[in-house]
């Protein structure tokens, strides 16, 4: 019998902390797509820890690069200086990159790679002498994030509901699901047109006063929303109608989870700008980026003057030397291993995986795209109560996903074998089977 957790001193992120010890979901070691609890229960990772571990749990090569890289060289400081590793490491990244966007500017989190690229928009405007605009515009059931530009950004309830008042001038679209996409596999048919949200926001708003679009390609942290066919296309056009940037935030849909380095190139739409984290060092150290064009490097270059920082803005742990060492391990693992053309390649096994869900009692809704998936359940007592209990009972059988209000993220590792889909799908079988 393990002592009591003290509560004392640990706040919990994301956690309800007054009733965190009476059934705590405790993670004590983790190899390939497996974790195992304080107490030695095996369960099977079916969400990548949050996304994050693309290439599995326990990856020797990272670790023995990052121990190398902490005894080499443990920390660098900005302010003119940098070290060999982050330039190293940016040129790897440029290489799989969508096509153009080949600067980037590290951070420590996918937060921070949100409010850094609100930001770079702002300061390529006025560098670009169009300083008026200031206004963003993101979807209704968005996340980008916790820092305050993201949570201007934020479209979920949750995300915004506690934080009014501080937030900068976001308007927002609606989102992209709708009943008839019910059972949608891939990408829905019909709901291009949604895209004329933005439109109508350029016209409401004038389009000369917005500054950036933010989309997650595929909507993630809500439970997997895959974008209707040609409703990207539209939104680049209309963006480029009226001089806005646009920018794909691939925090989740980045490295392969698409079946594609990133989802800008599985769904052929160039943004802007682009955000990154999470698999970036499949979630090792934390770590974030954010690329754009040389065309937007250049205006904010050329505006700049005297030797004043032309972007004033980085953090103490961007370009993070030891993050660097476990990035450059993540992208070898990924280029060595096949990863992002083994996720296509499981992508159909996965979803047949997902769909075989389809009549279970729980079940209201399933979603899929590469080896993402959201499980929409039926609603509960409460919003979210039916996702809480699933999150626990799934957990207490061996498996663990994110519920997401009343939806359940199902995303395994991209190295997740067919024996392992199978497994977790038996666990998910059982659990939502039940009559609750
Ligand atoms: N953007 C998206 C699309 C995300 O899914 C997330 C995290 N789930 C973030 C930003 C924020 O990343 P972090 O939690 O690393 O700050």
């Amino acid at each position: 019998m393990n002592a009591p957790l003290n509560m004392d001193h640990h706040w919990l992120p994301f956690t309800n902390n007054r009733l965190f010890h009476e059934e705590p979901q405790m993670f004590e070691r983790a190899e390939g797509r497996r974790y195992w609890t304080p107490e030695g229960q095996e369960i099977l990772d079916g969400a990548s820890g949050l996304f994050c571990c693309a290439a599995g749990h326990g990856r020797t090569e990272i670790a023995e690069a990052v121990y190398e890289q902490l005894k080499t060289l443990d920390y660098t400081p900005h302010f003119q200086r940098a070290a060999p590793i982050s330039f190293k490491f940016a040129e790897k990244l440029a290489k799989i990159l969508p096509e153009g966007l080949d600067r980037v500017f590290f951070g420590g989190s996918g937060s921070e790679a949100v409010d850094t690229a609100m930001k770079l928009c702002l300061a390529y405007h006025r560098a670009a002498g169009e300083g008026q605009r200031t206004r963003f515009v993101s979807r209704n059931w968005a996340y980008h994030g916790v820092n305050l530009g993201g949570t201007s950004l934020a479209g979920m309830v949750n995300n915004r509901r506690d934080f009014s008042g501080v937030t900068c001038d976001v308007v927002h679209m609606r989102h992209t699901w709708t009943e008839e996409q019910r059972y949608t596999r891939g990408q829905p048919e019909t709901g291009a047109d949604i895209a004329d949200d933005l439109e109508e926001l350029c016209r409401t708003y004038g389009g000369e006063t917005i500054a950036a679009v933010f989309v997650e390609p595929i909507a993630g942290s809500v439970g997997t929303i895959v974008p209707p066919k040609g409703y990207l296309q539209k939104l680049r056009a209309t963006c480029d109608k009226y001089g806005i940037l646009l920018v794909f935030d691939e925090v989740i849909t980045g490295f392969g989870r698409t079946g594609s380095a990133f989802a800008s190139q599985e769904f052929g739409v160039t943004p802007d700008v682009m955000t990154m984290a999470k698999a970036l060092t499949n979630g090792c150290v934390p770590m974030s980026a954010v690329a754009t064009t040389s065309a937007i490097q250049d205006v904010v270059y050329k505006a700049a003057n005297g030797d004043r920082p032309e972007f004033f803005h980085g953090y103490t742990y961007s370009a993070h030397p030891v993050a660097c060492a476990a990035g450059i391990a993540t992208l070898d693992i990924y280029e060595r291993d096949g990863l992002f053309a083994r996720a296509k390649a499981m992508s159909d096994t996965f979803l047949d995986a997902v769909f075989s869900l389809r009549n279970l009692p729980n079940v209201s809704d399933l979603r899929g795209y590469g080896m993402m998936s959201g499980i929409q359940l039926t609603p509960g007592a409460a919003p979210g109560a039916k996702g809480s209990w699933a999150q626990r009972e799934l957990f207490k059988a061996g498996l663990h996903l994110k519920a997401t209000g009343d939806a359940l993220i199902f995303a395994p590792a991209l190295t997740v074998t067919e024996e392992e889909i199978a497994a977790m799908t038996d666990i998910l079988r059982s659990v939502l089977g039940r009559s609750v």
